[in-house]
Formats: C-alpha cells, sequence, structure tokens
C-alpha cells in the first residue's frame, strides 16, 4: 500500500468512525462555520479549565463531505484535553500544510493523523473542507475566552 492509499484509509476511517462526535455541556464558546462552496456545516463548542489555559472539553455537530468530516475528528483528537497553546501550534500547522500545495512535511507530532490530510492542499476546492473544524474551534476559543 503506498502512502496516498494509506492516507485515504486513514480519512476514510475517520469519516465512518467519528472521534468525539456530539455536542456537550457545559460549554462557554460555540461557533457556527459553513462552507458554501461545498455545503458542510459544523457547530464547536469550547469549555476552558478555570486558568484559561487550557482546553477543558471541545465537542462538534457537523454535517458534509468526507474531507470535513474527518478533518473534524482528527481536530477534536489533537486538540480535546489540550493546552491553548498547543493549540494555536497545532492549528497553526494545520494551515500551514493546507497553503503549501502540499509540498511541506508536516509534524506528525503535532498534527497526529492529520498529517493524512496532504493530499488535500493539492486541490485549492477542498482546502476549505479541511479547514473549516479548525476555524470554527479557534472561533470558538476566542469566545470561551470572552473576547468576542
Ligand atoms: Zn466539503
Amino acid at each position: 500500500m503506498n502512502l496516498t492509499n494509506m492516507y485515504q484509509e486513514v480519512i476514510l476511517d475517520h469519516y465512518k468512525s467519528p472521534r468525539g462526535k456530539g455536542l456537550k455541556e457545559p460549554f462557554q464558546g460555540e461557533s457556527h462555520h459553513v462552507n458554501p462552496t461545498c455545503g458542510d456545516e459544523i457547530t464547536v463548542r469550547v469549555q476552558l479549565t478555570d486558568d484559561k489555559k487550557k482546553i477543558e472539553k471541545i465537542s462538534y455537530e457537523s454535517t458534509g463531505c468526507s474531507i470535513s468530516q474527518a478533518s473534524a475528528s482528527i481536530m477534536f483528537e489533537q486538540v480535546d484535553g489540550n493546552s491553548l497553546e498547543n493549540f494555536d501550534k497545532t492549528s497553526g500547522e494545520f494551515l500551514a500544510m493546507m497553503q503549501s500545495k502540499g509540498i511541506f512535511e508536516p509534524s506528525e507530532d503535532l498534527l497526529g493523523d492529520g498529517i493524512s490530510m496532504i493530499g488535500v492542499a493539492q486541490y485549492p476546492a477542498r482546502i476549505k473542507c479541511a479547514l473549516l473544524s479548525w476555524m470554527a474551534a479557534k472561533d470558538a476559543i476566542i469566545r470561551a475566552r470572552g473576547e468576542k
């Protein structure tokens, strides 16, 4: 099995068995994002720890294409229970990978299964699908911190 097929398997697995799907209570920030070109939609909720340095719980509900759904599942895996500092690094790495046209050596430490999405970076129309959950999460965090 070559790398492309392996990556497709990873994406398909997240699409078929999404991790952490379903909105949870309580939450301090919520954000709903839509990708009109594809029809993907996601709502993300964030609950921060008391010191506001860590994501105590992130949850989401989403509909749409396999790329957007797999991306949300991967985002959950990489972000849930981790620090905001880690979120900034991870979302920055993911964004850089998506803007790289596929010429990039992503950090597996940061992105986990997210590295499987590198192929998506070659398809401009699908980049928004992959970024949707990360953008919604970023927005929900800003709201949870009371900055919006
Ligand atoms: Zn899509």
